[in-house]
């Protein structure tokens, strides 16, 4: 989301005479366009904001990370812009102050978003901002605001303009693509709107197990350039925590959907966030978690110990955290669960033929190309190819959890 937005501000400021350099040493005005979701990287963001604004650059706080703090920002940066307030970032960025309104239309933000000229292979759409779910842990809601759809035919546009200068492969992006609603248009009809465009693979993130419908699948199945990929997030997997998170599910309900979307289509890649160390998490929910987890057999997962997060409700709720050793351990048995599982699925693709789209060079030898399949697994092909590429690729061996393998011609 932050991606997309940067992308969008670069270009939004580009027209309006800005002149965008990589390199903030370099320019005079910096902007730090933030995620507060965790601990960590908010940490992160802070240290560059002060560097910045020791170093005389005028810094503006953006996104997620203008909306928590606000006032408090102003001792580190000079402008402080929610995400909902980009419309009138040209006319704001020479100012100084707080601008976090988040009722506001983002009618020319999505205007220079489908101007963008500097495209990739590969691009994000938003379809949807805000959320309204309230989950316990998490700041979005309060961050980000109201849930709002998009217009489809706006969506279309841009993604029609995307595909024309170049895009084969769109993400589209929502905090809950699937309570996308407007004007009739649910998630579903516009999946198949798109599906439509000459669009080669289009992806979406993230989806709710309380709001995916099956039907959702069933187009999948149907359509070939959606690709069989779903991101679900599952948190945890014991019913007690889940109730206490407010997420609207229970695991037998996820277990149904999982079970549902492999029987709708065979070959999808299913993966999730998970989280250990809620406050009121027991050594007995912690297990359940471990039990989902080899019971569903995620492709991938990206699992988080959770920290207090000033204003979501789990921060004003519990007076007290799980000590940090404990979670520090739940998680490292988890990511080795989960590793486990993910090994032995990529072992699995050995000898399989697989379609990949070449986005890159392998991280270690620019001599080997790196790529998706259409699942979205990471791939080594043994092979200089160019970047945007489709080809078929075999797998031949895995080197840890990364599968690699030689191109075929068909
Ligand atoms: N809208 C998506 C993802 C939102 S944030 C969803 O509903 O799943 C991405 C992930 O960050 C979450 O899925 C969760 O696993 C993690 N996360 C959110 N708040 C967190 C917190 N306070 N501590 C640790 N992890 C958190
Ligand atoms: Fe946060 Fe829950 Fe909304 Fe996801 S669905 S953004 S976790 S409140």
């Amino acid at each position: 989301m932050n991606e997309y937005d940067s992308a969008v501000i670069k270009e939004m400021l580009k027209e309006n005479g800005f002149v965008y350099t990589n390199s903030p040493d370099a320019a005079n005005i910096v902007i730090v366009n933030g995620c507060v979701v965790r601990e960590k990287p908010e940490k992160k963001e802070f240290e560059l904001l002060k560097y910045y604004k020791k170093r005389g650059k005028f810094v503006v706080s953006a996104g997620c990370l203008a909306q928590k703090d606000k006032e408090a920002l102003l001792e580190f940066s000079d402008l402080v812009v929610g995400p909902m307030e980009y419309d009138n970032l040209p006319e704001i960025i020479k100012r100084r102050g707080v601008f976090t309104d988040y009722n506001k239309e983002r009618d020319k933000f999505y205007e220079y978003a489908r101007k963008r000229d500097e495209v990739g292979f590969s691009e994000y759409v938003t379809i949807m901002t805000g959320c309204d779910n309230f989950c316990t842990y998490c700041v979005v809601p309060f961050t980000r605001g109201r849930e709002k759809s998009r217009p489809p035919w706006d969506i279309i546009d841009e993604v029609k303009g995307l595909i024309a200068k170049g895009t084969k492969e769109i993400t589209l992006i929502g905090q809950n693509v699937n309570s996308y609603f407007y004007e009739g248009v649910d998630f579903k009809d516009l999946l198949q709107m798109i599906s439509k465009l000459n669009v080669k693979r289009i992806r979406f993130t993230t989806s709710h197990p309380r709001d995916i419908s099956l039907a959702v699948f069933d187009i999948m199945a149907k359509k070939d350039n959606i690709m069989p990929h779903i991101h679900l997030p599952v948190q945890t997997g014991s019913n007690k925590l889940l109730k206490e998170m407010r997420r609207g599910y229970t695991r037998e309900e996820y277990i149904y959907i999982v079970d549902a979307a492999r029987k709708i289509i065979p070959d999808i890649v299913i993966s999730a966030d998970i989280m250990v160390g809620y406050p009121t998490e027991t050594e007995e929910d912690f297990l359940s978690t471990l039990d989902l987890v080899k019971r569903v057999q995620f492709d991938y997962a990206y699992m988080f110990i959770y920290s207090p997060r000033k204003p979501s409700i789990a921060y004003y709720r519990y007076k007290e955290q799980l000590p940090k050793e404990v979670a520090v351990r739940r998680h490292r048995r988890l990511v080795e669960t989960v590793q486990q599982i993910v090994i032995k699925k990529r072992k699995d693709m050995i000898g399989k033929t697989y379609e990949v789209m070449i986005d890159g060079h392998a991280k270690k030898n620019e001599g080997l190309s790196r790529g998706k399949t259409r699942g979205n697994i990471t791939v080594v092909v043994e092979k200089h190819i160019p970047e945007g590429e489709f080809i078929k690729v075999k797998i031949t061996h895995v080197n840890g959890a990364t599968p690699i393998g030689k191109p075929i011609k068909t």
